[in-house]
Order: C-alpha cells, then sequence, then structure tokens
C-alpha cells in the first residue's frame, strides 16, 4: 500500500492539492490525512474479505478499486483533530475523528476542484474521494 500522491494520477494529484488548499482555509484545526493513495489487487481482495469471510466490519463495497489502478485514481483520507496524546495528559496529538460531520464539508470541497467524493454514495465512503471518468487515464497532466 502506497500513500504517497506521486503513486496518484497527475490530474488527481493536482485537484488534490487544491482540495487540501481549501480545506486547511475553511478548517485550520482540523487536518486532511491521506491514508491510501494506491494499493495492490491482493491486499483489495483482503480489504473486501473483511467483514464478509475474514473477521472485522465491511470496509470495502468493491473487488476492484480506482486505487488498484496505476497510478491510482483514488486517495483514502481521514481527518485529524487535536486530541489528548496516548503517553501524556498534557501533550497534544492528532488523533483520528470518524464523526459523519466532520467529513461532510468534503462534498462541496471536493465538488469545487472536479473530485467525486464517495461520502455522497448509496454506499457511504467519507474516506474515498477519486477522479471523474472523463479524465483519461493516460496522456493526461
Ligand atoms: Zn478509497
Amino acid at each position: 500500500m502506497i500513500r504517497t500522491l506521486d503513486h496518484a494520477h497527475p490530474v488527481l494529484r493536482v485537484r488534490f492539492e487544491a482540495l487540501k488548499g481549501l480545506w486547511d482555509q475553511a478548517h485550520p484545526t482540523e487536518h486532511l490525512q491521506i491514508t491510501c493513495v494506491w494499493r495492490s489487487r491482493d491486499e483489495q481482495a483482503l480489504l473486501y474479505a473483511q467483514g464478509r469471510t475474514a473477521p472485522g466490519d465491511v470496509v470495502t463495497w468493491t473487488r476492484v478499486s480506482r486505487h488498484n489502478l496505476m497510478p491510482s485514481r483514488a486517495i483514502d483520507v481521514c481527518i485529524l483533530v487535536d486530541g489528548v496524546g496516548l503517553c501524556s495528559t498534557t501533550s497534544k496529538a492528532h488523533v483520528a475523528s470518524w464523526e459523519n460531520a466532520k467529513y461532510a464539508p468534503l462534498g462541496p470541497l471536493c465538488e469545487t476542484v472536479g473530485l467525486i467524493w464517495g461520502g455522497a454514495w448509496l454506499h457511504h465512503d467519507r474516506c474515498h474521494i477519486q477522479l471523474p471518468d472523463d479524465v483519461p487515464q493516460r496522456g493526461a497532466a
């Protein structure tokens, strides 16, 4: 699994960086953290098994993902908020928030920069952001 933007489609990368700029302006105390850019078909299969044939909660609805393409057409994020560190009650640390409301602003912001937010889908995937299909996989910059 790869978390760096250099494995993202060049158009996705540019649009995601624009998204992050808008996000940081609007939510200075909440940070967009990339959790996944690219993953292999094998990693996708393991994720798909989770909550079905393997223990855990269902985390994906698809066996073949936009994350499996190289360059990747999707980015997963989580939102980090200021929290209390695990080792000390006085040090501040960034902790992931899983509150739905924290992710909701991603919808309009993704639309502004020309990306698709998974949180608007029937099977909500609020951590997932992807490139629209009208952007060609090859030859785009
Ligand atoms: Zn995803």
